[in-house]
């Protein structure tokens, strides 16, 4: 029965070899099943007619009745084109033709009512419409609603323009009867309110009414969402069967005594929740595989000081690594001091650290002296082994690639369980996709008594009135950062601006009173710490530095974070940027310099970075702005290869459709009752199809 829906394209009728071929490369399109799944990416009304005077309001196709009065041909060979003058009761436009135009100018009808479709543009001050649709008024096949398809120029070139994929859309729709498989039992149908996948993919190709389209996205969408939820849930269930974990099922001495008498602060609720989640994970048996969200300055490190505890309770070690040596050694001062009382052993593992010194401590992780060791990228390289790592943090994930994190794994007998801590937000309908069979922790709680970072927008020409700010900032006492893009394709000019700002800083705060360093990625490791350093300490006043200075550093005194040419930066990147300043106890300042015209985009972002602090929030915008596959790398990107649904505007929809598929495997949790064939069937090919991914530590 369902060979029909297999059978290749080329055998439809008006497709032919050659047209197969092309549909194949261009639409990905090769079979009928295929092409009834290449839905219309909107509709128009063939009914409703726009007036040439109304035109500057409309954005897109317009569709106007009127007669040609005129035309003429200008230049010659490959400049050759044809204006012809429409005017309708309110207005008159030129229609265009820089192809075909001998062609059409035979075709032309003069005086004559017709109507004319398609997308209007203003050059010059005059509106025009480019190779307009062109057909008599009220002929019956342009009433109603009408399908839009994407083509290509290939394809155009073939005839199969959206007129003309509609056409072969329709050929199938006709032989239609009963090949298309529904999926859902009729009682999830009747509960989510979903009309048959039958009728659905009528509907999508051949509405008659917007209400009609719309029922039939809401149906597909869901299906589809459903089926890529169902997918990650099973995926899911698969992992955690195969992972073995140590189990920790004491709280433990280490983590109640810290937790009476030495913690610094009081928890905050997000801190506290999130906290027994890891508890819960690390003592089921199952191998730990969470990710912590929390925005920047929301509590992570003592978190992941707490869950070490909870392993050093239970007789393991706990490592945490760090994406840079300077954060490396903020951990490990902070982390040694609140557990000095203690007496608990830590210690310090970077590329600095010299051979010699290196082997007691060896020694000393072996025989399970050191409780907890702290580190950089140096300890995954290292032939270090522990006497028994129960927990391995790592802090700022985005930092490390894939193979790194995976080498961890091999230093035991079971792995280790793993928190990833990250401060870049994800938008929670995407961080529910993505991360398949990752668990996600989320703060979504500052601590106490932050004062809210005052973001401000300045263009260039406000620079002088920024310098003055900076002065008074620098007279109170405070420390100031200014960050220069620095982006692959442009790096030398963006070098020299970065070496130019640096100049004139120098020459507007001179010494003695003023001192600046500067950080940059073309400098030496030992060169760029050391400038770092005089920052922490407090030896210089203002820090002129590239992206390299985003991750995680802590100096609560630094209270101004300017970003040069901002519109380059992302709102994520804006937002990282942003959270280096507002640890202390200061009223911090993020200026925001951009040059004097920027793209509605970039007006945007920084709209959004001027109104708001909440990293979510801003996550979302971002998502709106760029896609999910923009957000994430295109590293998963196949997994977010929706053909309807859009993770970042049907995020209720993502929701809905997880419930319900959790819903279906409680009910039946190895997908076997009969009304589940379907499900189980389809599920069965998509693991078959993507076997390995997923999978990111
Ligand atoms: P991040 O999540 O960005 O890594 P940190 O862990 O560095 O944030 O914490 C930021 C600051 O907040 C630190 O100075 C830390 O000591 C402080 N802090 C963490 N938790 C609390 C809390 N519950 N109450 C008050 N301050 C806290
Ligand atoms: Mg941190």
């Amino acid at each position: 029965m369902n060979n029909f829906l297999i059978t290749p394209i080329e055998y439809l009728k008006g497709v032919g070899p050659q047209k197969a071929e092309l549909m194949r490369k261009e639409i990905g399109v090769s079979t009928f099943g295929d092409l009834l799944n290449y839905y219309p990416f909107r509709y128009v009304d063939r009914s409703s007619f726009q007036r040439i005077s109304d035109l500057r309001d409309v954005h897109g196709n317009v569709q106007i009745k009127g007669r040609i009065i005129g035309f003429k041909e200008t230049g010659t060979g490959r400049a050759k084109r044809l204006t012809a003058k429409f005017q309708d009761t309110t207005g008159m436009i030129d229609l265009v033709w820089f192809k075909g135009a001998s062609w059409v100018k035979k075709s032309l009808k003069i005086n004559e009512d017709i109507q004319v479709y398609g997308r209007a543009s203003q050059f010059n001050g005059r509106w025009n419409i480019a190779h307009p649709e062109m057909s008599a008024v009220n002929t019956k096949a342009e009433v109603g609603f009408q399908p839009v398809y994407s083509s290509t120029e290939k394809l155009n070139a073939r005839g199969l323009n959206s007129k003309g994929l509609e056409k072969l859309v329709k050929t199938i729709l006709d032989q239609l009867s009963d090949q298309i498989v529904e999926p859902f039992s009729s009682e999830l149908m009747q509960e989510h309110r979903l009309i048959s996948k039958n009728k659905a993919i009528h509907l999508i190709h051949a509405p008659t009414s917007e209400l009609d389209a719309q029922q039939a996205r809401f149906r597909l969408k869901f299906e589809e969402l459903f089926f890529l939820q169902m997918e990650l849930l099973v995926r899911k269930k698969i992992t955690l069967q195969k992972s073995k974990g140590y189990v920790l099922s004491e709280v433990g001495n280490a983590f109640n005594e810290f937790y009476k008498n030495h913690i610094p602060f009081e928890l905050t609720g997000a801190q506290k929740r999130v906290l027994k989640e890891i508890r819960r994970d690390m003592n089921t048996g199952h191998h730990m595989n969470r990710l912590l969200q929390g925005d920047v300055g929301s509590g992570k490190t003592l978190v992941a000081l707490l869950s070490m505890l909870l392993a050093l309770g239970n007789d393991y070690q706990a490592a945490i690594i760090a994406p840079t040596e300077i954060l490396a050694n903020q951990h490990y001062e902070s982390i040694s001091e609140m557990l000095k009382p203690m007496g608990l052993k830590v210690a310090l593992l970077t590329g600095s650290v010299k051979k010699k010194a290196r082997i007691p401590l060896h020694e000393d992780l072996i025989n399970g002296e050191i409780k907890i060791l702290i580190g950089t990228h140096a300890l995954l390289e290292d032939p270090v082994k522990f006497k028994n790592l129960g927990l391995v943090v790592i802090d700022e994930q985005h930092r490390f690639g894939v193979a790194q994190r995976a080498r961890m794994w091999k230093k035991n007998d079971l792995p280790p369980h793993v928190l990833i801590m990250t401060a870049t937000p994800i938008p929670r309908t995407l961080a529910m996709t993505f991360y398949g069979d990752l668990d996600v922790s989320v703060i979504d709680e500052l601590p106490p008594g932050r004062k809210p970072i005052k973001t401000m927008h300045k263009f260039d020409a406000g620079r002088l009135r920024v310098f003055g700010f900076m002065k008074e900032e620098i007279a109170k006492g405070r420390q100031i950062y200014i960050v220069y893009p620095l982006i692959k394709e442009s790096e030398k000019l963006d070098f020299n601006n970065l070496l130019d700002g640096y100049e004139a800083i120098t020459r507007t705060f001179p010494l003695p009173d003023y001192k600046v360093s500067i950080v940059h990625g073309q400098m030496k490791p030992e060169d760029k710490d050391f400038e770092m350093n005089r920052f922490v300490k407090g030896e210089t006043q203002i820090m002129v530095a590239t992206t390299v200075i985003e991750v995680g550093v802590n100096v609560p005194n630094a209270s101004v974070m300017i970003i040069e040419s901002a519109e380059r930066f992302g709102l994520s990147q804006l937002h990282q940027l942003r959270g280096r300043v507002g640890r202390g106890a200061e009223k911090s300042y993020c200026i925001l310099m951009t040059g004097d015209k920027i793209s509605k985009d970039s007006e945007k972002r920084m709209q959004t970075m001027v109104s708001t602090n909440d990293g979510f929030e801003i996550a979302e915008v971002d998502l709106q702005l760029r896609g999910p596959g923009d957000l994430l790398g295109t590293q998963q990107s196949g997994l977010l290869d929706l053909k309807i649904a859009n993770l970042s505007k049907d995020a209720q929809l993502v929701a809905l459709a997880r419930d319900v598929a959790k819903g279906v495997l409680k009910e039946d949790p190895t997908i076997e009752l009969p009304q589940h064939g379907f499900i189980r069937s389809r599920l069965q090919e998509m693991l078959k199809s993507r076997p390995n991914w997923g999978r990111i530590a």
